[in-house]
């Protein structure tokens, strides 16, 4: 399933905006330009009033997120087995995405020096951030590395 961004029609408008000043723009309307957007240019209601607008755009995909997170789902301990020799002896670097609740925790917790330059970082994981390695290397084994293969070999 595709993923649509929320705020992709108003990105693209401004993008087809932008393209269209660089191009039309003069020296002088380019100053012009920036300094319009200085914020220590604006006048104190101006600041406010753009302001409380970034943090209604914020609030807005705040809810947009929620409505989709619904239909989301919550791993279970069984498809969040992880075996450390399979992720680590892996080619290619390892990328763990860590969910806030997972940063926070492990903020808290000790590093151990374990000698000949090593150091053990805290790496605690939730159902969530454990099964999405799992994916990950799902994803890349049957969509990447397998087709990658097949086109090599031409199988
Ligand atoms: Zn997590």
């Amino acid at each position: 399933m595709a993923i649509t961004r929320w705020d992709m029609s108003k990105a693209t408008e401004s993008e087809k905006k932008s393209s269209v000043n660089d191009d039309s723009m003069t020296l002088n309307e380019i100053v012009n330009d920036l300094a319009k957007k200085n914020p220590f240019l604006k006048t104190p209601m101006k600041r406010r009033r753009e302001e409380k607008e970034e943090v209604s755009a914020g609030e807005k995909r705040l809810e947009w997120l929620k409505e989709k997170a619904k239909k989301a789902v919550i791993p279970t301990e069984q498809v969040s087995t992880l075996k450390p020799e399979h992720i680590f002896l892996e080619n290619g670097p390892l990328i763990i995405h860590m969910c806030l609740e997972c940063k926070k925790f492990n903020s808290t917790r000790t590093v151990t020096n374990l000698g000949e330059g090593k150091i053990q970082l805290p790496l605690g994981l939730c159902t969530i951030c454990r099964s999405h390695i799992n994916r990950q290397r799902a994803v890349k084994f049957f969509e990447h590395e397998l087709p990658s293969i097949k086109k090599a070999y031409d199988l």
